[in-house]
């Protein structure tokens, strides 16, 4: 994500790149946004990591869940797609679905 560099005190001249990633009325640009997605998205890998590996039987973000954002769109509040990022790991691993051919 490009959006590292967005801040609320500079939102006015990086709005390319705002726009780039749809990050409008429903996607407001907050301090710390950038760090804030990476800490749930990070959040929900690590349970799916956790969960391959085998350490933990269930594992739950409670900040995670944020299934409105689209591959290099924010939309709905939602910044980083989670679920999408952590259903890729579990599918990487093969624990999704044990019993399909991969
Ligand atoms: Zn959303």
């Amino acid at each position: 994500m490009a959006m590292h560099s967005v801040t609320p005190n500079n939102q006015n001249e990086m709005r390319h790149l705002i726009d780039t990633f749809n990050c409008v009325e429903d996607c407001p640009i907050f301090s710390e946004m950038y760090d804030f997605c990476r800490m749930y998205a990070g959040a929900s890998l690590a349970g799916a990591r956790k969960l391959t590996a085998g350490t933990c039987d269930t594992a739950i973000n409670w900040s995670g869940g944020l299934h409105h954002a689209k591959r290099g769109e924010a939309s709905g509040f939602c910044y980083v797609n989670d679920i999408v990022l952590a259903i890729l790991e579990l599918l990487r691993r093969a624990v999704i679905f044990p019993g399909a051919d991969t």
